[in-house]
Protein backbone atom coordinates (compact mmCIF):
# COMPACT_ATOMS: atom_id res chain seq x y z
CA UNK A 1 0.00 0.00 0.00
CA UNK A 2 1.38 3.13 -1.29
CA UNK A 3 0.52 6.55 1.00
CA UNK A 4 0.82 8.76 -2.37
CA UNK A 5 1.18 7.64 -5.92
CA UNK A 6 2.15 10.59 -8.52
CA UNK A 7 1.10 10.41 -12.02
CA UNK A 8 3.13 11.76 -14.68
CA UNK A 9 7.29 12.72 -14.13
CA UNK A 10 6.66 16.76 -15.51
CA UNK A 11 7.41 19.55 -13.36
CA UNK A 12 4.46 19.21 -11.46
CA UNK A 13 5.00 15.65 -11.30
CA UNK A 14 8.53 15.73 -10.34
CA UNK A 15 7.77 18.71 -7.83
CA UNK A 16 5.00 16.78 -5.88
CA UNK A 17 7.45 14.17 -5.44
CA UNK A 18 9.82 16.39 -3.90
CA UNK A 19 7.44 17.86 -1.73
CA UNK A 20 6.15 14.35 -0.72
CA UNK A 21 9.32 12.70 -0.26
CA UNK A 22 10.70 15.60 2.23
CA UNK A 23 7.77 14.82 4.53
CA UNK A 24 8.50 11.57 4.40
CA UNK A 25 5.77 9.76 2.64
CA UNK A 26 7.86 7.50 0.03
CA UNK A 27 6.48 8.60 -3.00
CA UNK A 28 6.17 6.94 -5.64
CA UNK A 29 6.14 8.45 -9.02
CA UNK A 30 4.99 6.92 -12.31
CA UNK A 31 6.17 8.40 -15.45
CA UNK A 32 3.99 7.60 -17.62
CA UNK A 33 5.15 7.57 -21.34
CA UNK A 34 6.58 10.94 -21.65
CA UNK A 35 9.27 11.01 -19.74
CA UNK A 36 9.57 14.45 -18.28
CA UNK A 37 6.62 15.86 -19.96
CA UNK A 38 6.52 18.57 -21.71
CA UNK A 39 9.56 20.52 -20.65
CA UNK A 40 11.63 17.60 -21.32
CA UNK A 41 10.84 18.42 -25.04
CA UNK A 42 11.36 22.20 -24.70
CA UNK A 43 14.62 23.72 -26.13
CA UNK A 44 15.17 26.60 -24.03
CA UNK A 45 13.95 27.53 -20.49
CA UNK A 46 14.95 30.81 -19.96
CA UNK A 47 11.99 31.71 -17.59
CA UNK A 48 12.25 29.71 -14.95
CA UNK A 49 13.73 31.22 -11.81
CA UNK A 50 16.78 30.54 -9.89
CA UNK A 51 18.65 29.74 -13.31
CA UNK A 52 20.45 33.72 -14.83
CA UNK A 53 21.90 31.89 -18.05
CA UNK A 54 18.96 29.34 -18.99
CA UNK A 55 19.16 25.85 -19.57
CA UNK A 56 17.90 23.15 -21.71
CA UNK A 57 14.54 21.60 -20.68
CA UNK A 58 16.30 17.84 -20.53
CA UNK A 59 18.65 19.44 -18.33
CA UNK A 60 15.68 20.83 -15.90
CA UNK A 61 14.10 17.47 -15.89
CA UNK A 62 17.36 16.08 -15.40
CA UNK A 63 17.69 17.78 -12.19
CA UNK A 64 14.21 17.89 -10.98
CA UNK A 65 14.34 14.32 -10.73
CA UNK A 66 17.63 13.75 -9.21
CA UNK A 67 16.57 16.06 -6.64
CA UNK A 68 13.37 14.27 -6.18
CA UNK A 69 15.31 11.08 -5.75
CA UNK A 70 17.73 12.55 -3.23
CA UNK A 71 14.84 12.41 -0.61
CA UNK A 72 14.08 9.01 -1.46
CA UNK A 73 11.18 9.52 -4.44
CA UNK A 74 11.09 6.30 -6.15
CA UNK A 75 10.90 6.52 -9.62
CA UNK A 76 8.88 3.52 -11.84
CA UNK A 77 8.98 4.27 -15.57
CA UNK A 78 5.71 2.94 -16.54
CA UNK A 79 2.08 3.99 -17.51
CA UNK A 80 -1.02 3.77 -15.67
CA UNK A 81 -3.21 2.63 -18.26
CA UNK A 82 -6.81 2.09 -15.59
CA UNK A 83 -7.71 3.68 -12.24
CA UNK A 84 -10.06 3.10 -9.51
CA UNK A 85 -11.20 5.87 -7.78
CA UNK A 86 -14.20 4.71 -6.52
CA UNK A 87 -13.17 2.04 -3.64
CA UNK A 88 -10.60 2.70 -1.24
CA UNK A 89 -8.02 1.82 -0.98
CA UNK A 90 -7.39 3.51 -4.94
CA UNK A 91 -6.69 0.70 -7.11
CA UNK A 92 -3.98 1.63 -10.25
CA UNK A 93 -2.94 -0.26 -12.98
CA UNK A 94 0.05 -0.52 -15.03
CA UNK A 95 1.07 -2.11 -18.03
CA UNK A 96 3.05 -4.46 -15.35
CA UNK A 97 1.89 -4.02 -11.94
CA UNK A 98 -1.26 -3.41 -10.26
CA UNK A 99 -0.92 -0.64 -7.08
CA UNK A 100 -3.02 0.47 -4.10
CA UNK A 101 -2.50 4.10 -2.85
CA UNK A 102 -4.22 6.08 -0.35
CA UNK A 103 -3.88 8.90 -1.90
CA UNK A 104 -3.11 10.33 -5.98
CA UNK A 105 -1.70 13.38 -7.14
CA UNK A 106 -2.74 13.29 -10.70
CA UNK A 107 -0.03 15.14 -13.02
CA UNK A 108 -0.58 13.76 -16.13
CA UNK A 109 -0.28 17.28 -18.29
CA UNK A 110 -1.31 17.08 -21.63
CA UNK A 111 0.26 16.63 -25.17
CA UNK A 112 0.10 18.32 -28.14
CA UNK A 113 -2.68 18.88 -30.43
CA UNK A 114 -3.04 17.12 -33.59
CA UNK A 115 -4.33 19.11 -36.98
CA UNK A 116 -5.85 16.07 -38.44
CA UNK A 117 -5.21 16.16 -42.19
CA UNK A 118 -4.36 13.96 -44.29
CA UNK A 119 -0.21 12.19 -44.09
CA UNK A 120 -0.10 13.86 -40.67
CA UNK A 121 0.03 10.78 -38.77
CA UNK A 122 1.57 8.53 -41.57
CA UNK A 123 4.88 10.86 -41.96
CA UNK A 124 4.90 11.69 -37.63
CA UNK A 125 8.78 11.08 -36.90
CA UNK A 126 8.97 11.10 -40.81
CA UNK A 127 8.69 14.86 -41.23
CA UNK A 128 6.23 15.73 -39.24
CA UNK A 129 7.19 16.71 -35.39
CA UNK A 130 5.55 18.22 -32.49
CA UNK A 131 9.51 18.78 -31.27
CA UNK A 132 11.79 20.62 -32.54
CA UNK A 133 14.43 19.88 -29.70
CA UNK A 134 14.15 16.18 -30.17
CA UNK A 135 13.94 17.00 -34.50
CA UNK A 136 15.70 20.00 -35.75
CA UNK A 137 18.76 18.84 -36.14
CA UNK A 138 17.39 16.16 -38.97
CA UNK A 139 16.60 19.44 -40.82
CA UNK A 140 20.03 20.90 -41.73
CA UNK A 141 19.79 23.68 -44.30
CA UNK A 142 16.50 22.08 -45.12
CA UNK A 143 12.85 23.97 -45.94
CA UNK A 144 10.93 23.85 -42.21
CA UNK A 145 7.21 25.02 -41.94
CA UNK A 146 5.98 25.82 -38.65
CA UNK A 147 1.74 25.52 -37.96
CA UNK A 148 0.40 28.20 -35.31
CA UNK A 149 0.60 31.17 -34.32
CA UNK A 150 1.33 31.33 -30.07
CA UNK A 151 4.26 31.65 -28.25
CA UNK A 152 5.61 27.82 -29.02
CA UNK A 153 5.05 28.06 -32.74
CA UNK A 154 7.59 30.93 -32.44
CA UNK A 155 9.82 30.08 -29.63
CA UNK A 156 10.62 26.61 -31.38
CA UNK A 157 10.73 27.95 -34.83
CA UNK A 158 13.16 30.01 -33.76
CA UNK A 159 14.92 27.51 -32.50
CA UNK A 160 15.12 25.80 -36.15
CA UNK A 161 16.21 28.81 -37.71
CA UNK A 162 19.77 27.16 -36.35
CA UNK A 163 19.40 24.53 -38.68
CA UNK A 164 17.00 25.21 -41.30
CA UNK A 165 17.49 26.59 -44.45
CA UNK A 166 14.51 28.60 -43.49
CA UNK A 167 11.86 28.51 -41.25
CA UNK A 168 8.19 29.92 -42.08
CA UNK A 169 5.66 30.02 -40.01
CA UNK A 170 1.98 29.42 -41.39
CA UNK A 171 -0.52 30.81 -39.08
CA UNK A 172 -4.43 30.49 -39.68
CA UNK A 173 -4.91 34.90 -39.13
CA UNK A 174 -2.63 37.84 -39.73
CA UNK A 175 -2.21 38.50 -36.33
CA UNK A 176 0.14 36.32 -34.10
CA UNK A 177 -1.11 34.74 -30.35
CA UNK A 178 2.36 34.83 -29.28
CA UNK A 179 4.05 37.92 -26.52
CA UNK A 180 5.76 41.07 -28.13
CA UNK A 181 8.93 39.56 -27.32
CA UNK A 182 9.30 36.57 -29.28
CA UNK A 183 7.27 38.53 -32.21
CA UNK A 184 10.18 40.75 -32.17
CA UNK A 185 13.28 38.23 -32.04
CA UNK A 186 11.02 35.94 -34.32
CA UNK A 187 10.48 39.58 -37.21
CA UNK A 188 14.27 40.43 -37.15
CA UNK A 189 15.44 36.72 -37.49
CA UNK A 190 16.83 36.59 -41.34
CA UNK A 191 15.87 33.26 -41.42
CA UNK A 192 12.09 33.34 -40.41
CA UNK A 193 9.63 33.89 -42.54
CA UNK A 194 5.63 34.06 -42.46
CA UNK A 195 2.78 33.03 -44.24
CA UNK A 196 -0.72 34.28 -42.96
CA UNK A 197 -4.03 33.63 -43.01
CA UNK A 198 -3.09 30.17 -44.03
CA UNK A 199 -3.60 26.20 -43.19
CA UNK A 200 -2.28 22.67 -43.95
CA UNK A 201 -4.54 20.93 -45.88
CA UNK A 202 -2.12 18.04 -46.09
CA UNK A 203 0.84 16.56 -45.71
CA UNK A 204 2.37 14.93 -49.42
CA UNK A 205 5.39 12.44 -49.72
CA UNK A 206 7.33 9.70 -50.44
CA UNK A 207 8.28 7.75 -46.99
CA UNK A 208 9.22 11.36 -45.70
CA UNK A 209 7.61 14.64 -46.16
CA UNK A 210 8.10 16.55 -49.44
CA UNK A 211 5.69 18.65 -49.74
CA UNK A 212 2.42 20.38 -48.23
CA UNK A 213 -0.21 21.44 -49.74
CA UNK A 214 -1.54 25.07 -48.11
CA UNK A 215 -5.02 27.12 -48.46
CA UNK A 216 -5.01 30.73 -48.06
CA UNK A 217 -8.39 30.90 -45.74
CA UNK A 218 -8.86 34.62 -47.43
CA UNK A 219 -8.79 33.94 -50.95
CA UNK A 220 -9.17 30.32 -50.98
CA UNK A 221 -6.22 30.37 -53.73
CA UNK A 222 -4.43 26.77 -52.68
CA UNK A 223 -0.78 25.30 -53.37
CA UNK A 224 1.55 23.13 -53.13
CA UNK A 225 5.03 23.94 -51.09
CA UNK A 226 8.40 22.07 -51.09
CA UNK A 227 9.10 21.41 -47.17
CA UNK A 228 11.23 18.74 -45.71
CA UNK A 229 10.07 19.61 -41.92
CA UNK A 230 6.58 20.20 -40.33
CA UNK A 231 6.76 20.99 -36.81
CA UNK A 232 3.27 21.70 -35.25
CA UNK A 233 2.43 23.98 -32.84
CA UNK A 234 -1.00 24.32 -32.32
CA UNK A 235 -1.95 23.91 -28.40
CA UNK A 236 -2.13 21.21 -26.51
CA UNK A 237 -5.27 18.52 -25.08
CA UNK A 238 -4.89 17.46 -21.11
CA UNK A 239 -4.18 13.53 -20.89
CA UNK A 240 -7.31 12.85 -18.79
CA UNK A 241 -9.14 10.37 -20.61
CA UNK A 242 -7.92 7.73 -17.96
CA UNK A 243 -10.41 9.65 -15.47
CA UNK A 244 -13.51 9.92 -17.64
CA UNK A 245 -16.49 9.15 -15.41
CA UNK A 246 -14.36 9.46 -12.21
CA UNK A 247 -13.00 12.92 -12.18
CA UNK A 248 -14.78 15.89 -13.06
CA UNK A 249 -13.13 17.72 -15.74
CA UNK A 250 -14.94 20.64 -18.40
CA UNK A 251 -15.78 20.34 -21.82
CA UNK A 252 -12.33 20.41 -22.87
CA UNK A 253 -11.46 17.66 -20.36
CA UNK A 254 -9.05 19.45 -18.38
CA UNK A 255 -10.01 18.43 -14.51
CA UNK A 256 -11.89 20.83 -12.16
CA UNK A 257 -10.40 21.24 -9.25
CA UNK A 258 -10.95 23.39 -5.71
CA UNK A 259 -8.18 26.39 -5.15
CA UNK A 260 -6.57 23.43 -3.03
CA UNK A 261 -6.44 21.17 -6.02
CA UNK A 262 -8.55 18.91 -4.56
CA UNK A 263 -10.81 16.89 -7.16
CA UNK A 264 -14.27 15.85 -6.47
CA UNK A 265 -12.58 12.70 -5.18
CA UNK A 266 -11.35 13.51 -1.58
CA UNK A 267 -7.95 11.89 -1.57
CA UNK A 268 -7.02 12.43 -5.25
CA UNK A 269 -5.42 15.74 -6.34
CA UNK A 270 -4.64 17.32 -9.49
CA UNK A 271 -1.33 18.98 -10.31
CA UNK A 272 -0.29 20.88 -13.39
CA UNK A 273 -1.52 21.32 -17.29
CA UNK A 274 -3.75 18.42 -16.37
CA UNK A 275 -5.81 21.34 -14.87
CA UNK A 276 -4.30 24.61 -15.64
CA UNK A 277 -5.26 25.94 -19.25
CA UNK A 278 -4.28 29.55 -18.42
CA UNK A 279 -0.67 29.81 -16.96
CA UNK A 280 1.17 26.16 -18.56
CA UNK A 281 4.52 27.28 -17.89
CA UNK A 282 7.01 25.00 -15.75
CA UNK A 283 7.31 27.25 -12.89
CA UNK A 284 3.33 27.71 -12.75
CA UNK A 285 3.01 24.05 -12.84
CA UNK A 286 6.09 22.99 -10.66
CA UNK A 287 3.83 25.63 -7.80
CA UNK A 288 0.88 23.64 -8.67
CA UNK A 289 2.81 20.26 -7.39
CA UNK A 290 4.10 21.97 -4.07
CA UNK A 291 0.02 22.64 -3.54
CA UNK A 292 -0.73 19.25 -4.47
CA UNK A 293 1.72 17.86 -2.60
CA UNK A 294 1.33 19.99 0.64
CA UNK A 295 -2.67 19.19 0.65
CA UNK A 296 -1.64 15.03 0.24
CA UNK A 297 0.39 15.33 2.96
CA UNK A 298 -2.55 17.16 4.85
CA UNK A 299 -4.91 14.59 4.06
CA UNK A 300 -3.15 11.62 4.71
CA UNK A 301 -2.69 13.09 8.15
CA UNK A 302 -6.01 13.24 8.65
CA UNK A 303 -6.54 9.93 7.79
CA UNK A 304 -4.32 8.81 10.69
P1 LIG B 1 -1.49 28.64 -27.82
O1 LIG B 1 -1.06 29.90 -27.15
O2 LIG B 1 -2.81 28.06 -27.52
O3 LIG B 1 -1.39 28.91 -29.39
C1 LIG B 1 -1.85 27.97 -30.31
C2 LIG B 1 -1.74 28.56 -31.70
O4 LIG B 1 -2.14 27.57 -32.63
C3 LIG B 1 -2.67 29.77 -31.89
O5 LIG B 1 -2.00 30.77 -32.62
C4 LIG B 1 -3.84 29.19 -32.67
O6 LIG B 1 -4.38 30.09 -33.58
C5 LIG B 1 -3.18 28.07 -33.45
N1 LIG B 1 -4.11 26.97 -33.72
C6 LIG B 1 -4.90 26.30 -32.85
N2 LIG B 1 -5.58 25.32 -33.48
C7 LIG B 1 -5.22 25.37 -34.77
C8 LIG B 1 -5.57 24.62 -35.92
N3 LIG B 1 -6.41 23.59 -35.85
N4 LIG B 1 -5.01 24.94 -37.10
C9 LIG B 1 -4.13 25.97 -37.18
N5 LIG B 1 -3.74 26.71 -36.13
C10 LIG B 1 -4.28 26.42 -34.95
O7 LIG B 1 -0.45 27.44 -27.57
P2 LIG B 1 1.13 27.48 -27.30
O8 LIG B 1 1.83 28.36 -28.25
O9 LIG B 1 1.54 26.06 -27.21
O10 LIG B 1 1.24 28.13 -25.86
C11 LIG B 1 0.57 27.54 -24.75
C12 LIG B 1 0.88 28.32 -23.48
O11 LIG B 1 2.25 28.16 -23.13
C13 LIG B 1 0.63 29.82 -23.62
O12 LIG B 1 0.10 30.29 -22.41
C14 LIG B 1 2.01 30.38 -23.83
O13 LIG B 1 2.14 31.71 -23.38
C15 LIG B 1 2.86 29.42 -23.01
N6 LIG B 1 4.24 29.37 -23.56
C16 LIG B 1 5.12 30.32 -23.14
C17 LIG B 1 6.41 30.36 -23.65
C18 LIG B 1 7.35 31.42 -23.18
O14 LIG B 1 7.03 32.14 -22.26
N7 LIG B 1 8.49 31.61 -23.79
C19 LIG B 1 6.80 29.42 -24.61
C20 LIG B 1 5.89 28.46 -25.03
C21 LIG B 1 4.59 28.45 -24.50
P3 LIG B 1 -5.24 31.37 -33.09
O15 LIG B 1 -4.24 32.34 -32.60
O16 LIG B 1 -5.95 31.79 -34.34
O17 LIG B 1 -6.16 30.86 -32.04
Amino acid sequence: MENVIILGSGCAGLTAALYTARADLNPLVITGNELGGQIATTTDVENFPGFPEGLTGPELYDLMQRQAERFGARIEIDEVVEVDFKQRPFMLKTHSQTFEAKSVIVATGATPRKLDIPGEIEFTGRGVSYCATCDGFFFRDKEIMVVGGGDSALQEGLFLTKFGKRVQVVHRRDHLRAGPALQERARKNEKMGFVWNTVVESVNGNGAVESVRLKNVTTGAVREEPVAGLFIYIGHLPNTWLYKDQLDMDEEGYLIVDPYLHTNIPGVFAAGEVHDKRFRQAISSAGFGCMAAMEAEKYLASLE
